[in-house]
């Protein structure tokens, strides 16, 4: 039988992307955390112990299906651990990045509550994104009809651009406005551009 790639959390002790030094970050405007590499992001995720009531996903406000794609990375299936994290999420990449992730999933997950230190959901839910994007996974919306109802949305910012992507899936033809030359508001002029992988 082959071997539960999960419950890795008894053996394998919680370990974030490495930070980079306080010297070389007042340089520049990069993250604070490096990058998992393929292999770290695989062991992070099978820690998780697939628990039967996921506190991490009852206490994240997009109830994401957090256990299911933490399975998925930890089982190397990158595209479909993608596929199921953007279902629920517009920007996986983003949440990822600056949910406040130790009073919602993180703070709310099970091993963490035992005292083993919590799956790093974000880190993991970033390098899963950053993969997709790296790959061309990240594909415009083809819903499974059109309809003939359009909606005008007033500002392209994250509220926006969320419902867009909401109101795209069910065929509605949407048109955004704003009054600036580019989409993303506070993600696109509060953020400096070089902390972030690409533009908006
Ligand atoms: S609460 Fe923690 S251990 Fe349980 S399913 Fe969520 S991430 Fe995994």
């Amino acid at each position: 039988m082959a071997e539960n790639p999960m419950l890795k959390f008894v053996s394998t002790p919680r370990d974030m992307p490495e930070k980079r030094e306080a010297t070389i970050r007042r340089e520049d405007f990069h993250e604070i955390y490096a990058e998992y590499a393929d292999q770290k992001a695989k062991e992070q995720a099978s820690r998780c112990s697939q628990c039967g009531v996921p506190y991490c996903q009852t206490h994240c406000p997009l109830h994401n299906n957090i256990p299911d794609w933490l399975k998925l990375t930890a089982e190397g299936r990158l595209k479909e651990a993608y596929e199921v994290s953007q279902e629920t999420n517009a920007f996986p990449e983003i949440c990822g990045r600056i949910c406040p992730q130790d009073r919602l999933c993180e703070g709310n997950c099970v091993i963490e509550q035992s005292g083993h230190g919590t799956v790093t959901i974000g880190s993991v839910e970033k390098y899963i994104t950053d993969t997709a994007w790296e790959n061309g996974w990240v594909q415009p919306i083809v819903p499974h009809a059109e309809r003939t109802e359009s909606v005008g949305i007033i500002g392209a910012g994250p509220g926006g651009l969320a419902a867009a992507d909401r109101l795209r899936r069910a065929g509605v033809q949407v048109t955004i406005y704003d009054r600036y030359d580019r989409a993303g508001g506070l993600l696109t002029y509060a953020f400096p551009a070089s902390s972030w992988k690409r533009t908006l």
